[in-house]
């Protein structure tokens, strides 16, 4: 196994790119989108010219061809900056262009992977149902034959984009009566198609630039050329995808980490109380050290995974069993321990700032509220240890 890495000088100029594009673009948004509630239409309209919206999906299908480490670079530096524009371009490439590159025909690739790595369509992932969410194989959303093609009827909620998405890869079962093991499919739905509509919007503690929908699905006839991968196999597709997405979170949390731990920094180093900077109290340089020890531990572990999955490829039949394994459990390793301490150092850079951090508006009070859902979504932390322990119990440490 690899572990040395470094980037080359085309990602350096990509990071670099990118964070001058969301200095100059993002940050002067983001106080009223989050105040307001709202989802950031011109900011997402220009990254999707920037071509953020197709950063590893390869240039063939519209994308920029950066693969996941470039990926997680976009992640990284969004992270730094705001957690609603990571979760945005999130949902539509981790989780709406990974199935379609990974599983899609070449017709598909060209319909709906094409334009929506071009940016010109936004993607999103439906899974999670009011009576499905850990236990994901057990979709209730029914798919029915009809002919050649399908009559899709259910409920989904908290879908990520789902108010605004062009198409949603949608998981529904073709026979519950299987479960996963061959009963549920992966389907392309397209915002226009009869039967569809967006149901209740969430009001959410943070993330406030991203809706996060009910769809209703009423009868909605699908043609055989929806079905994105093979009928009964829809949850190994959602399960691949959720590694692409488990990583990427990862990248995102590393990001918010160092954004954290730089304010604190500044913070300490200019707050004065009895007399002198608090960065020169040992309990504070302490507490800053620990920051920057889980930083270089998280960015060690995303960019060893992110380099993984790019040497594996983007063709899941060429994957050995061992390396599915070794994938999924860094994946889910990744976004555990990732969220887990962009929790804990977000809450020690808010403590660090007194009541400062407290008030509404600063950065460090809003990512403190963005960042709690990085340990509920794409898969509780309870599910990535039980998915890391089933690992060791099969495969051993
Ligand atoms: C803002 C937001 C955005 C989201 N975006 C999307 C999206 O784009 N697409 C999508 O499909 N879904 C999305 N989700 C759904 C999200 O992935 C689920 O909420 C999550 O997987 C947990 O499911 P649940 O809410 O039903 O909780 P439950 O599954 O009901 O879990 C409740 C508690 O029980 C624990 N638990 C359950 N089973 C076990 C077990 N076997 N062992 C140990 N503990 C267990 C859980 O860890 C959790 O602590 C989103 C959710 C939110 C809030």
């Amino acid at each position: 196994m690899p572990i040395d890495f470094s980037f080359t000088p085309d990602q350096e100029a990509f990071r670099q790119a990118v964070r001058t594009f969301l200095e100059r673009e993002v940050v002067p948004v983001l106080g009223r989108m989050d105040e307001e509630e709202e989802f950031p239409a011109e900011t997402v309209r220009r990254m999707q010219e920037e071509g953020y919206f197709g950063v590893p999906v390869p240039e063939e299908y519209g994308g920029l061809g950066l693969g996941k480490v470039g990926y997680a670079l976009l992640l990284e530096e969004l992270g730094r900056v705001d957690a609603s524009h990571g979760t945005i371009v999130g949902a539509h490439t981790s989780l709406g262009t990974t199935p379609l590159l990974y599983y899609g025909t070449e017709e598909q690739k060209r319909r709906w992977l094409l334009p929506a790595a071009q940016g010109k369509k936004l993607l999103a992932f439906s899974l999670t149902e009011p009576g499905s969410g850990s236990d994901s194989g057990a979709v209730r959303t029914r798919a029915e034959r009809e002919g050649d093609g399908w009559v899709v009827t259910g409920n989904k909620i908290y879908v990520s984009n789902g108010k605004e998405a062009d198409t949603i890869v949608l998981i529904a079962a073709n026979d519950p009566a299987l479960g996963p093991k061959g009963g549920v499919t992966a389907f392309l739905l397209d915002r226009g198609d009869p039967g569809f509509s967006v149901g209740r919007c969430e009001k959410k503690m943070g993330l406030h630039g991203t809706s996060t929908a009910e769809l209703v699905l009423d009868h909605v006839r699908l043609g055989p050329e929806r079905v994105l991968g093979e009928v009964g196999r829809g949850f190994v597709v959602a399960m691949t995808t959720l590694d692409v997405g488990r990583v990427s979170l990862g990248a995102a949390s590393l990001g918010a980490m160092e954004a954290a731990l730089s304010e604190a920094l500044t913070f300490t180093s200019q707050r004065t109380q009895f007399g002198r900077p608090i960065s020169e109290l040992e309990v504070v340089q302490f507490r800053l050290a620990d920051m920057a020890m889980k930083i270089q531990a998280l960015r060690y572990l995303v960019y060893h995974a992110a380099a993984h999955q790019d040497r594996m490829g983007t063709d899941p039949a060429s994957w050995s069993r061992t390396e599915r394994a070794e994938k999924t459990r860094e994946a889910s390793t990744v976004k555990c321990l990732g969220s887990e301490w962009a929790s804990e150092v977000i809450d020690q850079a808010l403590q660090l700032h007194g009541g400062l951090g407290y008030i509404r508006g600063t950065p460090i009070e809003r990512a403190y509220r963005d960042a709690r859902i990085s340990e509920i979504f794409e898969g509780t932390n309870e599910i990535q240890r039980l998915v890391v322990a089933r690992d060791l119990l099969t495969r051993g440490a």
